[in-house]
């Protein structure tokens, strides 16, 4: 890479510009800005606990949306109504897909909300934060790539149990957890486009060499 190629890099804000720029050259890699995904994490931890139906969670998927139609990204919201043990709840899951030459796809996927806790204040700065932010980069940095197969991101709402763990609540045909991801499957069936997935990514926790400290909020 060029001296003048890095200063582009450097001043300007889009990795997309960088990575263009380095690609017509058939050098650099994508490059996975993570200041800009730090900011988005921290912007996301300051909304507060972000539970499945609550209005810090509305406004996480708001603060979402903007910033990827500010980068050019088309976002989708896939509504859904879960029954949970504290009753229906309505859900968003939010989509972003970028073509390839074929239809057949690679999912990249995590959640966004955070786990309810009644005894303390969980920001879910590893745990619903972290993915939801190095999604929204991963989708920044791959936008300009050309690409064979078709990528989709997805930011699965109602990850978290309702209740103080994932098995305590479950009961037959209905876990308390991961409502999300399952209606996107369910959809996806009726929708006869679920074969058409030939790998899916979960990301969650990442970093999270102290989570504890990371995602609760001690005030
Ligand atoms: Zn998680």
């Amino acid at each position: 890479m060029t001296r003048r190629l890095l200063l582009l890099c450097v001043l300007s804000l889009s990795t997309a510009v960088c990575v263009g720029a380095a690609d017509q050259r058939g050098s650099a890699a994508p490059a996975f800005n993570s200041s800009r995904a730090w900011d988005d994490l921290r912007q996301m931890v300051a909304f507060g606990p972000r539970p499945a139906g609550s209005s810090a969670l509305k406004s996480t998927r708001a603060y979402i949306e903007k910033q990827l139609a500010a980068a050019g990204l088309t976002v989708t919201e896939q509504p859904f109504t879960a029954t949970t043990p504290v009753g229906q709840v309505a859900m968003i899951n939010l989509i972003v897909k970028l073509p390839g030459r074929r239809t057949d796809r690679i999912l990249f996927t995590g959640h966004y909300d955070t786990k309810p806790l009644k005894d303390s204040v969980f920001v879910g700065a590893s745990d619903g934060a972290s993915s939801g932010a190095m999604l929204m980069e991963l989708a920044r940095t791959l936008k300009d790539k050309p690409r064979e197969l078709t990528y989709e991101f997805v930011w699965f709402d109602g990850e978290e149990a309702f209740c103080k763990d994932w098995d305590e609540c479950a009961r037959p045909g209905n876990p308390d957890n991961t409502y999300g991801s399952r209606y996107y499957v369910e959809n996806a069936k009726k929708t006869g486009t679920l074969g058409s997935i030939k790998a899916m990514i979960l990301v969650d926790m990442i970093g999270a060499k102290d989570h504890v400290h990371q995602d609760h909020r001690f005030d």
